[in-house]
C-alpha cells in the first residue's frame, strides 16, 4: 500500500516542495491503485479484527476476502449495533466491534433516538484523520500559490465532552482532534499556521474562545491569506460576532489590553503575545464597521485573503448568498468530507464552483461500498432508500471503483474501529474519476429535512414534535390542519419555521402565549444536537411559527401541481426550500410567534444523567 507521506519534524529540515509533491504523488498513488488498496484495506481490518465478537457472531470466521465479507455481513444502521455501543458505553472491556481498546466515543450530529450517535474510535484513527488533514494544503497550493507565506484565520471550537458510565470519554470528533496531540503539539508547518493561538481554540467558553479569535485575527489581519471554519454557518456566526462587538475589540486593539469577560487566564496569556497597542488599526477597523454596509467586510478588514474556506456543500449552500456578499465574491473552498465514523475524502479541484464540488474518496481511510438509490422526482425531490435491505438488495452494493458515472449511491463505510458495512446515511452522485477512484458530489444527507448548523432533523422527529405542540391547542377546541416546515437562514442565526394551517371550531381566541408554548414544546422534543445549537452554541435562533390563512396549503397544492407534481401521488411536504413557495406561504401568514426561551440541554445523554 502507498505510505502515507510523513511529517517533517523540524522546521529547519523543512522542505515545502519535497513535502508537496510527495503528498500529492501519494495521492496519484492510492487513486491509480484505488481497488487493490481497498481490498487490502478491507483484509487489514479483517484480519486483526478476526477474532472480535461481532465479526465472530456472524460467523465470518476468519476470512478476510472480499467475497465472504459480502455473503455473510449483513448491512447495518447504528440501531442495529447500538446494543453493543451501549455495552461499551457501559464499560464491557472485551474486544466487542475492535480488537484495539476505544480509547472514546465520537458524538456525531447524526442522532437516534433523539441523541447523538455514539461511534466507538480507536487511538490511531487520529493519525488517518491527520493524514487527511495533510493532503489539502498541498492540493491548494497548486491552485493558490504563496499559502506559506502568511497564516489562517480559521473560526475553530470545542465543544463540551461527557462521560459514559464506564468512564470513556464522549464528544465530537473535532473536539477530540483540537484536543489530541496531533493539533496541539503540531511541528511548525506554514500550512497549520493558524491566527488563533491554540490556547483561543481550546478553551470551552464559546464566548471568550471566540472574542479571543476574532482579537488575534485582527491584530495579524495583513498576515491572513485564507479565512474559514468548519461549516459555513459557523463562519457566518463569526462575522455576526464581529458585527455586534467591534467597538470593544477595537478598544482592546487600541490599549493593547484585553476585555475583563475573558477571564481565561491562558487564553489571556496566550492573547497578550500577540495584542499590542496600535491606535492606526483600532480607527480602521472602527471606520469599516462603523459603514452602514458590510458588503465585503472580510476583503476590506483582512486585505490579502484569497479564499474562505468552510464547507458549503449539502444544507450549507443556503448560506452561499451571504458568504458572497461579506466576502465580495471570495472563492468558497470546500475541501474535505469527513465524519465521526471516519475522514472520506478531499477535493482535488478546490477552486471550483461550490455547484460542482466533487469529492475524491481516499482508499486508504476505510473500505468503502456504495448502495444504488434511487430519486422519486417531484416537488420535494425526495430520495428512497429503504430502511433494511433485503438479500438482494444487500448484494447490489458495489465497490469504489465500480461505481457508474451520474449514478447515486448511499456511502456504506467499514472501518477500522470497529463498523462492518455501516450505512453513513449520505447520498453521494459519481462526478467523475481520479484515476480509478471516483469522485462524488453530495448530494443530501438521507431523510434530514431541516439542518441550520451541524443539527439534522428529519421528518418523523419532527412530525413527532409537532404532535406534542398541538396538544396545546386542544382547550381551543383548534385542530391543525396542515404543517410544513423551512428553514430560514436569512436571520442570523438561522432558525427553524413552521408554517401552520388551523382549522378552528372553537370561538375562544387563541393567546398569543398559547403559541409560543407550542413553539417551546416543539423546541424541547427535538433532538439533543438542536437542543445544543439552542442553548450552549446559540447557532440556532428560537423557532418560529408562523399561522396562515385557510385555504393556503389548497394553495400549495395548487401550484405543486402546476409544476408538474401528481395530483393523485400529491403530498404536503414537511419541508419546503423552493423560493416561490416559500414567499407564497409567507405571503399568506397571519401571526407569528417566537419560542420565548431555551429548550432544556445537557450534556452527555438522557440516559447517563448529567455527569459534568
Ligand atoms: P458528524 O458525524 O457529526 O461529523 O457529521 C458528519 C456528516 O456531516 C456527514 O455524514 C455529512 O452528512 C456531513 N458533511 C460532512 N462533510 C461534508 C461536506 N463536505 N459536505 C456536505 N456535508 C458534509
Amino acid at each position: 500500500m502507498p505510505e502515507a507521506p510523513k511529517i517533517t519534524q523540524k522546521p529547519t529540515d523543512y522542505s515545502l516542495e519535497l513535502k508537496n509533491k510527495k503528498t500529492l504523488q501519494f495521492i496519484e498513488d492510492v487513486t491509480s491503485n484505488a481497488d487493490e488498496v481497498q481490498r487490502k484495506v478491507l483484509e487489514e481490518i479483517l484480519a486483526r479484527n478476526a477474532h472480535v465478537e461481532y465479526l465472530q457472531a456472524h460467523g465470518l470466521n476468519g476470512h478476510t476476502d472480499r467475497e465472504s465479507f459480502k455473503n455473510i455481513m449483513p448491512v447495518i444502521t447504528y440501531e442495529d449495533i447500538q446494543p453493543y455501543v451501549e455495552r461499551i458505553a457501559n464499560g464491557d472491556m472485551s474486544t466487542i466491534l475492535c480488537s484495539k481498546p476505544i480509547s472514546e466515543f465520537l458524538t456525531s450530529s447524526g442522532t437516534s433516538g433523539g441523541e447523538r450517535k455514539l461511534m466507538p474510535t480507536i487511538e490511531e484513527e487520529l493519525g488517518r484523520r491527520s493524514l487527511l488533514y495533510s493532503l489539502l494544503m498541498p492540493v491548494m497550493s497548486q491552485f493558490v500559490p504563496g499559502l506559506d507565506k502568511g497564516k489562517g484565520m480559521y473560526f475553530l471550537f470545542i465543544k463540551s465532552e461527557a462521560k459514559t458510565p464506564g468512564g470513556l470519554v464522549a464528544r465530537p470528533v473535532l473536539t477530540s482532534y483540537y484536543k489530541s496531540n496531533h493539533f496541539r503539539d503540531r511541528p511548525y508547518d506554514p500550512y497549520t499556521n493558524y491566527t488563533s493561538p491554540n490556547e483561543t481554540i481550546l478553551c470551552p467558553d464559546s464566548y471568550q474562545s471566540m472574542y479571543s479569535q476574532m482579537l488575534c485575527g485582527l491584530c495579524q489581519h495583513k498576515e491572513v491569506l485564507r479565512v474559514g471554519a468548519v461549516f459555513a454557518s459557523g463562519f457566518i456566526r463569526a462575522i455576526k460576532f464581529l458585527e455586534k462587538h467591534w467597538r470593544t475589540l477595537c478598544n482592546d486593539i487600541r490599549t493593547g489590553t484585553i476585555d475583563s469577560q475573558i477571564t481565561d487566564q491562558s487564553v489571556r496569556e496566550a492573547v497578550m503575545k500577540i495584542l499590542k497597542p496600535d491606535p492606526k488599526l483600532a480607527d480602521f477597523i472602527e471606520g469599516e464597521c462603523s459603514k452602514s454596509s458590510w458588503q465585503g467586510i472580510i476583503t476590506k478588514l483582512w486585505p490579502n485573503t484569497k479564499y474562505v474556506d468552510v464547507i458549503v456543500t449539502g444544507t450549507m449552500s443556503q448560506y452561499i448568498p451571504t458568504l458572497d456578499y461579506y466576502s465580495n465574491g471570495l472563492p468558497l473552498v470546500c475541501t474535505m468530507y469527513a465524519s465521526s465514523e471516519c475522514y472520506f475524502g478531499v477535493n482535488l479541484n478546490p477552486l471550483c464552483n461550490p455547484s460542482e464540488v466533487s469529492y475524491t474518496l481516499v482508499p486508504t481511510m476505510a473500505y468503502f461500498e456504495f448502495l444504488p438509490v434511487q430519486r422519486n422526482n417531484g416537488v420535494t425531490n425526495s430520495i428512497s432508500v429503504p430502511k433494511t435491505l433485503n438479500e438482494k438488495e444487500q448484494q447490489e452494493l458495489v465497490d469504489l471503483v465500480d461505481v457508474k458515472l451520474g449514478q447515486e449511491y448511499e456511502l456504506v463505510v467499514t472501518t477500522y474501529s470497529g463498523l462492518y458495512r455501516y450505512r453513513v446515511g449520505d447520498v453521494l452522485r459519481v462526478a467523475g474519476f481520479k484515476n480509478k477512484a471516483p469522485q462524488f458530489n453530495f448530494i443530501c444527507r438521507k431523510n434530514v429535512v431541516l439542518s441550520i448548523d451541524s443539527d439534522k432533523t428529519d421528518e418523523v422527529e419532527l412530525q413527532h414534535a409537532v404532535k406534542n405542540a398541538v396538544n396545546h391547542l386542544l382547550p381551543f377546541d383548534a385542530t391543525l390542519a396542515e404543517y410544513t416546515s423551512y428553514a430560514d437562514t436569512t436571520t442570523i442565526p438561522g432558525h427553524y419555521v413552521l408554517y401552520w394551517e388551523l382549522s378552528l371550531n372553537g370561538t375562544t381566541p387563541i393567546p398569543p402565549s398559547v403559541f409560543e408554548d407550542c413553539c417551546l414544546t416543539i423546541e424541547e422534543s427535538l433532538n439533543s444536537v438542536y437542543r445544543q445549537g439552542r442553548v450552549c452554541d446559540k447557532s440556532i435562533g428560537p423557532l418560529e411559527i408562523k399561522i396562515v390563512e385557510p385555504g393556503t396549503f389548497d394553495k400549495l397544492m395548487d401550484y405543486a401541481i402546476s409544476l408538474g407534481a401528481s395530483i393523485n401521488q400529491y403530498k404536503t411536504p414537511r419541508c419546503v426550500k423552493f423560493a416561490p413557495i416559500v414567499e407564497l406561504l409567507n405571503s399568506r401568514a397571519v401571526s407569528c410567534y417566537f419560542s420565548p426561551k431555551c429548550p432544556k440541554w445537557f450534556p452527555g445523554h438522557k440516559q447517563w444523567g448529567n455527569m459534568n
